[in-house]
């Protein structure tokens, strides 16, 4: 059956362009009765073919886009030809670990999906309507194409509600005798939860920042704030740290953080774990007057959508504050918004006022802080030129002169 959607002519370019989202607003009538997940013809005002995608009656994104060509089918062979070009692309560009993204969503022609890699257990998430109609062929594609020995589904995340779908999660094959996972990130050995930890167990996308500390803690007095299973933590201590202090207010997340510093042989005299908030935490070590030479500020999201935006730059300007005036001088931070709401523009001002309230409670002139790098996400998290909300991840280096 051919459904057949009619856009808005004003909402036509971004669509023609390659943005995969059609919102309910641009959306002037649909012909046929779509079920969820079922794939439409989007067609322009004047009754041009423009691209074909997935229908989620609920969604605001009422249509993500499989393919801008008309004689593509969307079919078991699509999925597997998707997967296959994602999977060569990871080989082609990620190199020193078995812990890698295979699928990105959107920015693999596949909106709604994500593939994580832990060693040989591959981890999904179906966020989409599109994703779940199909997800019979995407487990058959990903087992093929994998060779995995565990497949674990994540789908329970809150998104899955906006697209009228229940969460899930489970193991889809295999055996699962619930120790974590091993995967090892150059040279570092982590501990993953497929099943218990947050999103798919593990936090990929900083593999490139967690080197980068690595590389710059030698000697140095580390603190890291929302530290979850200790991924920073670990490569501070890699790289020669003096010390690391680490933060986190979920318990099971630092036990686990804690049997994988034994397991790489560091020396636990020279870390501490506290199951503290962070916000409480920054303002107590302000208090004590302590200070460190690297910090890592990378906190959960803090604004799931835009409306949370003004609540949650002011969360942000106040951690990123408070770990300023902690520390020393030639001192780094290392500071993540992980939020899609904010935008990089969003974040650097916030560091820019963040910086200046930490400025005016310094009695030194001299003090100041250079922004040395912007820092996202891994090569295994590409973001497509015509989506640009694709980048969540952003940060920003910064070091006290
Ligand atoms: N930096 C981590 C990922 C952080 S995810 C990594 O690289 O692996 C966000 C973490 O913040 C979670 O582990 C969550 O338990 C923790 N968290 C959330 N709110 C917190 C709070 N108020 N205080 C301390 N930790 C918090």
């Amino acid at each position: 059956m051919n459904c057949s959607i009619t856009l808005e002519a004003s909402k036509e370019r971004p669509i023609v362009r390659r943005h995969p989202w059609v919102y309910a607003t641009a959306i002037k009538r649909v012909d046929g009765q779509p079920k969820a997940g079922a794939t439409v013809q989007i067609l322009s005002q004047d009754g041009r073919w423009i691209a074909k995608g997935a229908y989620s009656p609920l969604s605001k994104i009422r249509v993500r886009v499989w393919s801008w060509s008309e004689s593509e089918a969307i079919d078991h062979a699509f999925f597997k030809r998707k997967i296959s070009t994602a999977i060569q692309h990871r080989q082609q560009w990620v190199r020193g670990t078995n812990a890698i993204r295979l699928i990105a969503g959107e920015a693999d022609g596949l909106p709604g999906l994500i593939v994580d890699q832990y060693d040989r257990v591959i981890v999904c998430q179906f966020l989409s309507a599109g994703v779940e109609y199909w997800r019979d062929a995407i487990i058959g594609a990903l087992l093929e194409q994998t060779r995995c020995t565990l497949m674990v589904e994540r789908s329970d995340a809150a998104v899955r509600a906006r697209e009228g779908l229940a969460e899930q999660s489970g193991i889809l094959f295999g055996e699962h005798d619930g120790e974590p996972i091993s995967v090892n990130e150059h040279g570092v050995q982590y501990g993953i939860d497929v099943l218990g930890g947050h999103k798919t167990g593990f936090y990929i996308d900083q593999r490139d920042n967690r080197r980068m500390v690595s590389e710059l803690s030698k000697d140095r007095r580390v603190l890291n704030m929302f530290c979850y299973t200790g991924g920073f933590s670990l490569a501070a201590l890699q790289g020669g740290a003096k010390s690391v202090m680490s933060v986190d207010s979920s318990g099971d997340a630092l036990a686990l953080a804690q049997r994988q510093m034994i397991m790489n042989g560091y020396s636990p005299e020279l870390a501490t774990w506290h199951d503290a908030d962070a916000f409480a935490t920054l303002r107590e070590l302000r208090g004590a007057q302590e200070k460190f030479d690297l910090i890592v500020l990378d906190p959960p999201k803090f604004a799931p959508s835009a409306q949370h935006l003004e609540r949650a730059l002011k969360a942000y300007k106040e951690i990123n504050r408070a770990a300023l005036q902690l520390l020393n001088p030639g001192g780094l931070l290392f500071t993540f918004s992980c939020s899609g709401a904010v935008s990089p523009q969003h974040f650097e001002q916030m560091i820019a006022s963040s910086v200046s309230e930490a400025l005016g409670h310094m009695q030194d002139e001299a003090t100041n802080y250079r922004v040395m790098q912007r820092l996202a996400a891994g090569l295994d998290h590409p973001v497509l030129a015509s989506f640009p909300e694709g980048e969540y991840l952003k940060g920003l280096l910064l070091q006290r002169t």
